[in-house]
């Protein structure tokens, strides 16, 4: 059985202050939720808030991005060591938000989790096509294409400590959920990958899960795929009682 990982990804939202008053609320409303993990992925500001305001939870706190090497003459990058020594497990690694606006390519999304997994940290490893791509049937060809060129790459060891998400860029904040049936098929192909790839232990046991619009009215369908380990929420994920709806789905 895979255990569900339920992100949030709250995208350059929230100051520390924000931060705690979110887990005040938060907290009481998830102290039941053993059915999954909790990650929660807050600018890098808020990490310190979120660590204090986390501890004696089972919720975890994960970074956005980081950058590759150790530490160096980088200028406003963050390394997977400092990410790791501020309390954090997981990190999110190739948001399609990270390609689109800061010209993240498949390489560089491999080398970042690299980096995570020497750090120690999880990394939750984003893959998805873009709307043109999906009308012209191109779907399982980019996700091929991600995968071949990113994570493929990665030794057996290295994969199996990796969760997968499959966002489809054209459901991001637009309010369009992929359908549960849609999602299940991306999966679907994505496992095929893996299992043709890493065999079928790997395959089994990989978690990939779907982001794009999830909602507390949503969730619980999308979770009815035996496909679906989870999801990664964004802007649903600001809110305590929408979040934790979503925990509890
Ligand atoms: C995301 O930021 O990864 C995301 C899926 O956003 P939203 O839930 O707002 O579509």
């Amino acid at each position: 059985m895979r255990k569900p990982i339920m992100a949030g990804n709250w995208k350059m939202y929230k100051n520390p202050a924000e931060t705690t008053a979110f887990f005040e609320k938060f907290r009481p409303l998830v102290e039941k939720a053993e059915h999954c993990e909790i990650v929660i992925c807050p600018p890098f500001t808020d990490i310190a808030a979120a660590v204090a305001a986390a501890q004696g939870t089972r919720i975890g706190i994960g970074a956005q991005d980081l950058y590759w090497a150790k530490d160096g003459a980088f200028t406003g990058e963050v390394s997977g060591p400092m990410i790791k020594a501020s309390g954090c497990t997981h990190v999110l690694v190739g948001h399609s938000e990270r390609r689109q606006y800061f010209e993240e390519t498949n390489e560089t999304v491999l080398q970042r989790t690299i980096a995570a997994l020497e750090a120690g940290l999880t990394p939750i490893v984003c893959v998805g096509e873009r709307l043109a791509e999906r009308e012209s049937g191109e779907t399982e060809a980019v996700l091929a294409l991600q995968f071949k060129g990113g994570i493929a790459l990665l030794s057996p060891e290295q994969f199996a400590r990796i969760a997968i998400a499959y966002e489809p860029v054209w459901a991001i904040g637009t309010g369009k959920t992929a359908t549960p049936e849609i999602a299940a098929d991306a999966h679907r192909a994505l496992r095929g990958q893996v299992r043709g790839h890493y065999g079928a232990a790997a395959a089994d046991g990989v978690r990939i899960l779907y982001g794009g619009s999830v909602k507390p009215d949503n969730v619980r369908t999308l979770m009815a795929q035996p496909e679906i380990d989870g999801v990664l929420v964004g802007g649903a994920s600001l809110d305590a009682n929408s979040f934790a709806s979503i925990v509890n789905f």
